[in-house]
């Protein structure tokens, strides 16, 4: 019955059958794993007598009459009912539904669900749910599940179909084992899924929610401990470290090291010397300087005779992490390789090779310190001695490049350690979740003498004195960067946006010169705005957020930021660690058009805090993990888990062990085993 074709359970029409299909449904099975993603409460039953407007409710009652007739205000067919049961009547209009006063008869019992509002002084539904009187309401009378679907499709079909093939269900075979879910007191598959699509109760409800989060946390534990089993088993290089270095490097620094950046630096060279690959995140505010952290280690690497990668999201950032080793190499008269791979650049130290040939020489392994971006990512490129990976801005990697790296180094027979900078902190629980096992490093406080940003919000009737107070500040000598935000999909470079706006800022400062930087332009003019900037040849630069603004502009004093509303808390505190980099008071405009209170109070919390740990939490709060840590993140998809199951993951990942370490290759477990192989992806 589970491997029976699911379009035959009920009687379809051709593109019925088609969307079922687009749906990826083609058993009964799929069908009964094609779980609600939400309910409408209608379970509240009531007499017609106690309707109140506005509340969801069900109701059963007999058809007193039943019309259609063609509205001419509304060019549709609708049909219009009295119902009632022993209590009283009430009026029930469908539009564009005509044809119900055929299919619905006089005198027949029928049951409805929806929510009667008063129009024209009387109590009436419009357009509820109704399904014939039985014992076993399917779209009535109970939490109505709301399914995904697709055009062709309508909600009434698929609950049909799926009641249909509830009887199937006690067939479903559980993967988790039996006694992890008696210890677990969760419900087998079988009930979870007659709990999720007819949920008696809500707490029935939340057992099965809670079974099926349990159920992807556990494979995700599973796989994260099996991964790690299997990268120890092949090792990483060690690294030693190397006291005498490392000391005469920092204390020939323009600076101290801050203590937090010690401690991560230390935690991190303590892990180059293991022989089990080490998978570290170094969380730090922006400007809390990691870059440095990361180079300490990379020079270790590099010093020792291995190959290091420092990868970065943008040309322009990467250029500057390049430019920044190179400046403290120099300092150092240190002879370490320090090598540049971009779409446009191939460099070795202050030389220009030919793109193959710099991939010849890291295909033969020379060692060195090798920053870049993607390119450094590309099929031709094999690190042969690559201890060290390090990520930064790790959020803005996507699975499979990460994937890559690893994958690259693999074939030298070695895994290597990997570093991941963020400025985004991840709550530790959810850490685990979405990168597995994972050692954290943080630097909390920043480096001395650092004013804070004084931020205001900026609604349109503020605009004009804005706009007086950067002219100010431009008049002093200062700058201002101004982020656009992605108004249309279709311009997913911004350069609409941006050109739009910085033609808008031409006509308000005549006098000015305005820069622009989006995502269609070529690196050299990029760089050539960003020069212009760094020198105070433009004063302001207008950017799109795909842009990540990242270099360092300490004459900038302003941060204008539109559409604020369409960023997320962490995303702001980025753009606002672009200002404030020197001593001069600096300033983040937040400008925003849809004015309600959820996006005030959001913008109000940012205004308010400086710390950017802080804001992560909130926007973990304001907008649910799913979307901070989404897909393109983490690589994780989850259906179920989320942050509010964060509690699941501790005794999941213990089952994981306990289940690892009596069955270390899941033998007696092929189902999950497959369902590891599955996952594992994206621990790489
Ligand atoms: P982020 O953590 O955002 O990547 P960076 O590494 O870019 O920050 O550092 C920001 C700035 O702080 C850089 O100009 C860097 O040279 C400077 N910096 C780093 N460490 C120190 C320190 N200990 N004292 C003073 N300035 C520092
Ligand atoms: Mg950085």
């Amino acid at each position: 019955m589970l491997a029976s074709p699911a379009e035959n359970l009920i009687k379809l029409t051709k593109p019925q059958s088609a969307a079922l299909k687009k749906l990826g449904i083609f058993t009964v099975k799929d069908l009964l794993l094609h779980l609600p993603f939400r309910y409408q409460d209608f379970s509240q039953i009531k007499n017609i007598r106690d309707l109140k407007p506005g509340e969801n409710v069900s109701i059963r009652g007999k058809v007193k009459s039943i019309v259609s007739r063609f509205s001419f205000r509304g060019r549709m067919n609708l049909a219009e009912a009295v119902i009632c049961d022993e209590s009283g009547c009430v009026k029930v209009v469908w539009f564009n539904q005509g044809y119900l006063a055929k299919s619905l008869a006089k005198g027949e019992k029928i049951f409805l669900a929806g929510t009667p509002e008063v129009y024209k002084n009387t109590l009436q539904f419009a357009n509820p749910i109704h399904e014939k009187a039985s014992d076993f309401p399917v779209h009535t009378m109970r939490l109505v599940p709301v399914y995904h679907l697709k055009s062709g499709l309508y909600p009434r079909t698929l609950r049909n179909l799926i009641s249909a093939a509830m009887p199937a269900a006690p067939q479903l075979q559980d993967e988790l084992p039996a006694d992890l879910l008696k210890n677990q007191n969760l419900p087998g598959l079988d009930a979870a899924v007659i709990f999720a699509h007819f949920p008696k109760s809500p707490e029935q409800l939340e057992l099965a929610k809670k079974r099926l989060a349990f159920e992807e946390i556990f494979y995700n534990q599973l796989a994260a401990q099996k991964y790690k089993i299997e990268q120890a088993r092949i090792g990483s290089y060690e690294v030693k470290f190397d006291q005498t270095l490392i000391k005469n490097f920092v204390s020939r620094l323009p600076f101290a090291l801050t203590a937090e950046q010690k401690k991560a630096a230390w935690d991190i060279l303590q892990d180059l010397e293991k022989p089990t690959p080490a998978n570290r995140l170094l969380e730090g505010d922006v400007g809390s300087g990691k870059t440095l952290v990361a180079l300490i280690a990379a020079l270790q690497a590099a010093a020792a005779g291995f190959q290091a990668v420092l990868l970065a999201p943008t040309e322009i950032l990467a250029k500057q992490h390049f430019e920044t080793a190179l400046k403290y190499l120099k300092i150092q008269k240190l002879k370490i390789k320090n090598c540049l791979l971009t779409n446009s650049y191939a460099k070795i130290g202050e030389d220009n090779v030919g793109k193959s040939k710099l991939r010849m020489l890291i295909n033969e392994g020379m060692p060195g310190l090798y920053i870049g971006t993607h390119a450094l990512l590309q099929k031709s490129v094999h690190f042969k001695k690559l201890a060290l990976v390090i990520i930064d801005e790790q959020h803005r990697f996507g699975v499979q490049q990460r994937a890559t790296l690893v994958k690259t180094a693999a074939k030298t027979h070695k895994i290597p350690h990997l570093l991941s900078l963020t400025a985004t902190p991840i709550p530790r629980s959810l850490q685990l979740a979405f990168f597995g096992e994972l050692e954290v490093s943080r630097i909390k406080t920043k480096p001395e003498g650092r004013k804070p940003v004084i931020t205001r919000l900026v609604g349109d009737q503020d605009r004009r004195n804005a706009y007086e107070f950067i002219a100010k500040q431009i008049a002093n000598g200062r700058q201002a960067f101004v982020i656009t935000p992605l108004i249309e999909e279709t311009d997913s470079l911004g350069v609409k946006s941006a050109k739009t706006e910085a033609d808008a800022l031409q006509k308000i400062f005549p006098a000015l010169k305005i820069g622009l930087l989006h995502g269609r332009m070529k690196t050299a003019e990029k760089e050539a705005a960003m020069a212009d900037f760094l020198a105070n040849k433009s004063q302001i630069l207008v950017a799109t957020s795909v842009v990540e603004v990242g270099v360092d502009v300490p004459n900038a004093s302003i941060m204008v930021i539109e559409g604020a509303e369409r960023f997320g808390l962490s995303q702001l505190h980025q753009f606002r660690g672009r200002v404030g980099r020197a001593e001069h008071q600096s300033y983040c405009l937040v400008f925003c058009q849809k004015e309600n209170d959820a996006v005030k109070n959001r913008l109000e919390a940012f205004a308010k805090t400086a710390d950017g740990f802080e804001l992560a939490e909130m926007d973990l709060k304001f907008r649910g993990s799913g979307e901070i840590y989404g897909a393109a993140q983490s690589g994780w998809n989850f259906k179920y888990f989320s942050s509010s199951y964060t509690d699941l993951i501790a005794p999941a990942r213990e089952q994981a062990q306990k289940l690892l370490t009596a069955d270390p290759e899941l033998k007696s477990h092929p189902e999950l085993q497959n369902r590891v192989k599955e996952k594992i992806i994206h621990f790489e």
